[in-house]
């Protein structure tokens, strides 16, 4: 960390734990609790900003003040227009501690301090105008966060050699689908669905044959449909508005609407058995009215439709075997359909988005990245989703270890300076746990759903504990970290993980259907068959030119496949955190909740993180600025000194009778062993 002034002026608390004393998680949380009753919600480790969420808006937050509060920010943008380097901000942090809040931040700062123009203009306000239109199909209230995430993004700011933006790019990660049909207790579906039905006309809502009762729709959730101090009406404005900016054209908003209600249409098409002769249950749609309307909207011939609902066909090699549906499948297979639908409309608006935002011939000098995921949960019911959210929270965890350590590292040898290492717990096991290609448990997950057979979530539960029980007798890397803890008090069809930021109970029920995400053919067929424009384009292998019958691949190996590559490029770029933590589980302003906020500390890393810092050198500056600030304390160097910055600084040191093992002299910069060396040069400084 550079000498930042503000930060050794007297202010609430200590800016910066490094400079913190004594240090002890005590005092750390401490000193994070006298600055968020003050307000001030941002404190250092060295560059790293600790974000604690403060719950309420705070005045000083207009995008110009911005820069003064988060320095660390505006050292990452400095870099990258100055000094060449490709830059990405990783926001992290549990779910409901101010990721998303964070990222717009950054994205406001990044508006404010760039130049201006008509162009540029339009560049700036189509980026942050892409968030209401992402957060209104891919947030949703849950029990932990009224906003929350639930995709990941990734976006690429674009910009060229003066520093200016040229434009972005987003990349999403695995939507939360089977929200779409079903909400956990206090939980809500997507916001647009409530947005939509409160926000629209009264016109549109006929055109789309809605109705604007939230009960009237089995995708809905009632006990928690209106949450305090969400307007649903004036944010669907707000969408409808940026959806404008953004570029989109008046007719393609229209496609998109249509597809939201056809999502709602299709949650309350309901089935009935009919009795056959053989004894077998075949379904049937029971009333046709919600069906009629959705066909209606999409131009789909309903007894197409209807008949994807009463029977599958199964394509081999040379023949076509259609087989019946009962009423389980049929709900099963509608409930595919849906979620299908929604995570490939979320999808195509991503790539829509793009299309505007996306920048210009100009060439793009460099990027910053910015990265707001979902953040780390851990619910009653905890789920595939669950472990997925949770294991690209491990991989963030990893690649802020990595590179916190290499960086560390790699300054040092830089400026040949000796150092050594510090005891991290190192995450690695986990992820490895998780995702090695043999048995880790993605993989023995696809194994199952590959497998011929009855394959069912017990199935897979029982390979994974035959295999780390296998393990843990020969005991092999899967026993010796023991992340999989299998004690005997688990409930039935579980099983545990003990992540980096806490033990998580996984229930397997709907894994292996999650993970194959099956679409019946004949249902994609049908979609194709839509006359509506954006339908079909969702649905391409529904069209009969193309079958192909290889299985599709499984959601956790895209995801996977997908987070492998994000990780790749975040190791290309200089990073900059932000660590965010949730102060309580209210949701509630002025409150601070030191056992919570303490449990974060202690599984983000950040004591760790001081200590490293500390260890080697806590305080580094470059010369010139150091011999600037301290010259006046000795007479050779006051009030200028003629030569290299290096000797003025030693002369300095030396007349000051600073013990010698205090200093190391590095190529660019000085680096100072223990902070209070540098408080006593600030007092004699104020002296
Ligand atoms: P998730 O992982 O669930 O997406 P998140 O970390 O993205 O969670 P946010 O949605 O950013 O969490 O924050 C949750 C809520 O906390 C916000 O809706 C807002 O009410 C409040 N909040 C967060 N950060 C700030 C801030 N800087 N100023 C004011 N309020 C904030
Ligand atoms: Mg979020």
């Amino acid at each position: 960390m550079e000498v930042k002034t503000s930060l050794l002026d007297n202010m609430i608390g200590v800016g910066d734990m490094v400079l913190l004393e004594p240090l002890n998680e005590d005092s750390f949380i401490e000193n994070l609790r006298k600055r968020f009753d003050h307000n001030e919600i941002y404190t250092y480790i060295g560059s790293v900003v600790i974000s604690m969420n403060p719950y309420r808006s705070l005045s000083i937050f207009t995008p110009e003040k911005v820069e003064e509060y988060l320095p660390g920010l505006d050292e990452a943008y400095r870099s990258l227009r100055d000094q060449d380097k490709d830059q990405c901000i990783l926001i992290t942090g549990e779910s409901g501690a101010g990721k998303t809040e964070a990222s717009k931040l950054v994205m406001s700062y990044v508006a404010a301090v760039c130049g201006r123009g008509q162009e540029v203009n339009k560049v700036k306000e189509q980026l942050l105008q892409s968030n209401p239109v992402l957060e209104a199909f891919g947030n949703a209230k849950t029990v932990r966060n009224d906003n929350s995430s639930r995709f990941g993004k990734y976006m690429d700011i674009e910009f060229d050699f003066k520093g200016d933006p040229l434009g972005g790019v987003i990349s999403n990660y695995l939507l939360e689908k089977s929200r779409v049909c079903k909400q956990p207790r206090g939980e809500r579906n997507f916001h647009i669905f409530y947005q939509l039905l409160s926000g629209a006309s009264g016109d549109t809502l006929t055109k789309l044959k809605l109705d604007r009762d939230f009960s009237k729709y089995n995708y809905l959730s009632l006990d928690s449909a209106t949450v305090n101090g969400l307007d649903d009406a004036a944010s669907f404005r707000t969408v409808r508005n940026a959806m404008q900016i953004v570029g989109f054209m008046e007719d393609e908003v229209q496609l998109v609407l249509e597809l939201v209600a056809a999502v709602l249409k299709l949650g309350n098409i309901e089935f009935k058995p009919e009795s056959r002769v053989n004894g077998f249950d075949e379904s049937r749609v029971k009333d046709k009215n919600d069906l009629k309307e959705m066909c209606e909207l999409l131009g789909i011939e309903q007894s197409v439709l209807e008949r994807a609902f009463s029977y599958r066909t199964v394509e081999a090699k040379m023949e076509k075997v259609s087989t019946t549906l009962n009423v389980a499948q049929a709900y099963y297979a509608r409930d595919a359909l849906a979620k299908n639908l929604y995570s490939r409309l979320f999808s195509w608006l991503v790539t829509r988005i793009n299309e505007s935002i996306k920048a210009q011939a100009k060439t793009r000098h460099k990027v910053m990245g910015v990265l707001d995921i979902y953040g780390f949960e851990i619910f009653e019911d905890n789920s595939f989703e669950q472990f997925i959210i949770n294991y690209c929270n491990e991989k963030l965890q990893q690649i802020f270890i990595e590179l916190t350590l290499r960086e560390e590292q790699e300054e040092y040898v830089r400026e040949g300076i000796e150092w050594t290492n510090i005891e991290y717990f190192n995450n690695a096991i986990i992820c490895d746990l998780i995702e090695n290609n043999q048995n880790g448990i993605l993989a023995m997950l696809d194994e199952e759903c590959l497998r011929p057979g009855t394959v069912t979530d017990d199935t897979f539960l029982d390979k994974l504990n035959t295999i780390c029980a296998e393990h843990q007798h020969f005991e092999s890397r899967l026993s010796k970290n023991s992340k999989f803890l299998t004690d005997h008090s688990l409930p039935h069809s579980c099983f545990r993980i003990q992540h980096y930021a806490g033990k998580v109970l996984y229930r397997v029920e709907g894994f292996v259907d999650k993970n194959n995400d099956l679409l019946y053919r004949d249902l994609s067929q049908a979609m194709y068959k839509a006359t509506h424009s954006l339908m079909r384009q969702l649905f391409p292998e529904g069209n009969p030119a193309k079958v192909n019958l290889k299985r599709p691949l499984t959601a956790g190996f895209q995801f996977k496949a997908s987070v492998g590559g994000l990780m790749r490029n975040l190791q290309t770029k200089n990073p900059n955190y932000i660590r965010c933590i949730k102060p309580n589980d209210k949701k509630a302003a002025h409150i601070f909740t030191d056992s919570l906020v303490c449990h974060q500390v202690r599984y983000l890393g950040l004591m760790e993180n001081v200590r490293v810092r500390r260890a080697g050198y806590a305080f580094r500056q470059p010369y010139e600025p150091c011999l600037e600030r301290y010259k006046m304390l000795c007479k050779q160097t006051w009030p200028h000194w003629r030569g290299p910055a290096r000797d003025g600084v030693e002369v300095l040191l030396t007349d000051c009778s600073v013990p010698a093992e205090e200093f190391a002299y590095g190529r660019s910069k000085i680096f100072i062993r223990n902070p209070r060396t540098l408080f006593t040069l600030e007092e004699r400084r104020r002296a």
